[in-house]
């Protein structure tokens, strides 16, 4: 015989027999609908199929909407109804309806569903009182309820009402009918947890953020995995240690990021913030800006370290474009004055606190002006472009090559004598005159002048330091161009009071 298969749709107890197994298989439908069509689609149909096996009136779902003390708020959402005699669903007095938990049994039973407990009676059977009489209005002869617990809170209640019989339900039928409760507060979780991942996407994809936390007990870091993976992972759910979280932190941002934590912790802040490189699985890196804040147990001890990390590599390369802006010349690519004066600033410093020498080297092209009236602006840019490639070709890494303006140029070469500074400075004079620059099968030839200074030690300012080369190159001009020039060979006095150095 070949294995058998089927729908429970199609399991063969009928609705009507009244038998445990006939309940336990409408369960198991309802189970199909409610996990195909979810909540609140699949619920009526849930209702149907309970009301149906068990024979009895009515079917239905109160919400609990809010729950004080003193008062319940509770809203009639869903009934099945076997006649149209027995419905109730829409009646003003069921639809979010506010009472008073001002009699004992009323309490006593909102305390007993608040414990997750069933509730069962037979009416003729009730003391007489508020409850009977209640039940005696709406015509109910017995009586089922389960309450719907979602997340350990009571969230609603499951009810059965027959208004024919005076049925005293098995503990095997109540059962039954709380796995049916079972059935309904999943759905309810489920419909939350989609709205929370709705909730959740939309913020994700508006701040480009992933979250993470750190659980100061366990010592372990959890994050979710599109921060770390390029390409989508089977879980969201990443755990791994604080070293390992580490390790994905850039080696320069790593003593940042944790005095950065250190200091957050011992102002107790509200908001963290550091921005740090993050390496993800293949390797690449990316800026992030970790967000979050600190969670403390009572006492007084860190419990979690929660928060984003949003990608900020837009922000980080308009930042780097605007440096790059303020700090370099735009036509050239290379250092602007006024960066060119803060290094300058810096080698004074080094040259008074170590005694490291440097040599700068004031350079300007010759007759520049007459080489943009013959040929044009346009050349005389491409001119400029090559001059600079000319001299990044003859310097050092560490010289430092910067447009002061116009046609003219300085070069800062750390550690550097007057000897070793006028042969640099001659090697650029020389290739600047023997590199031609070709504008359309021209020959564009031009010339420098090179004005020297060194600075030994000594304290003094950047503006001193430009003057005293400046003389060098005046000059060189005065020499009749195309020569260097050194403050040693001129025999003028230097800015800051000192004869040229011999
Ligand atoms: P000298 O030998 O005495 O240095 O003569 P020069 O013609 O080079 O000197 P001058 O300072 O009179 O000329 C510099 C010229 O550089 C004047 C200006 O039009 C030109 N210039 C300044 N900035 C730019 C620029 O960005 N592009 C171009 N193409 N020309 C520029
Ligand atoms: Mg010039």
């Amino acid at each position: 015989m070949a294995i058998q298969t089927g729908n429970f749709s199609d399991l063969g107890v009928s609705y009507e027999s009244g038998t445990n197994a006939a309940l336990l298989t409408a369960i198991a439908r309802s189970a199909e609908l409610l996990s195909g069509k979810g909540w609140p689609d699949g619920v009526n149909d849930l209702l149907e199929a309970l009301g149906r096996v068990t024979n009895v009136s009515r079917v239905w779902i109160f919400q609990t909407v809010s729950l004080t003390d003193t008062h319940i708020t509770q809203n009639y959402t869903f009934e099945w109804a076997a006649a149209p005699k027995y419905k109730q669903i829409g009646m003003p007095m069921f639809s979010m309806s506010t009472n008073k938990i001002d009699r004992p049994e009323y309490r006593a039973l909102i305390d007993s569903r608040k414990r997750g407990e069933w509730q069962k009676t037979i009416v003729h059977e009730l003391e007489s009182g508020w409850l009977r009489d209640t039940l005696e209005v709406q015509r109910i002869k017995s009586m089922l309820t389960i309450p719907v617990m979602v997340e350990g809170e009571w969230w609603g209640t499951l009810g059965f009402d027959d208004c024919e019989r005076a049925y005293d339900w098995s503990d095997v039928e109540v059962a039954l009918l709380k796995t049916a409760g079972y059935l309904l507060s999943n759905a309810v979780l489920r419909d939350r947890l989609n709205a929370k991942r709705k909730q959740f996407d939309i913020v994700k994809q508006i701040t480009d953020s992933s979250p993470w936390a750190y659980d100061f007990r366990t010592g372990q870091v959890w994050c979710a995995s599109d921060l770390i993976h390029s390409v989508p992972m089977p879980t969201d759910n990443f755990r791994l240690s604080l070293r390992s979280a580490l390790k994905l932190v850039h080696p320069e941002d790593r003593a940042h990021l944790l005095e950065t934590v250190r200091s957050y912790l011992s102002q107790k802040r509200d908001v963290f913030r550091c921005d740090v490189r993050l390496f993800t699985d293949c390797g690449d890196l990316r800026w992030v800006e970790l967000m979050g804040n600190v969670r403390w147990s009572e006492d007084g001890t860190p419990k979690q370290f929660a928060g984003i990390a949003v990608d900020i590599r837009a922000r980080k390369r308009e930042e780097e474009r605007l440096k790059q802006e303020a700090t370099t010349d735009p036509l050239t690519g290379v250092m602007n004055r006024r960066m060119f004066e803060r290094t300058l600033q810096r080698h004074i410093e080094l040259s008074v606190d170590e005694g490291v020498p440097f040599a700068l080297l004031l350079l300007d092209i010759d007759c520049f002006k007459g080489l943009n009236d013959k040929y044009g602006h346009s050349l005389g840019d491409q001119v400029l472009r090559n001059f600079t490639s000319i001299c990044r070709r003859v310097l050092r890494a560490d010289d430092c090559l910067a447009r002061m303006g116009g046609d003219e140029f300085a070069v800062l070469l750390p550690g550097m004598s007057w000897d070793s500074a006028r042969e640099v400075g001659e090697r650029i004079r020389r290739n600047v005159l023997t590199t031609p620059y070709y504008f359309e099968s021209t020959q564009v030839l031009m010339s420098t002048s090179v004005g020297v200074t060194v600075h030994e030690g000594g304290v003094t300012s950047p503006t001193r330091v430009l003057d005293n080369a400046d003389i060098a190159l005046y000059a060189a001009k005065m020499n009749g161009r195309n020569c260097l020039v050194t403050t040693a060979d001129t025999n003028c006095r230097m800015k800051d009071g000192r004869g040229p150095a011999s």
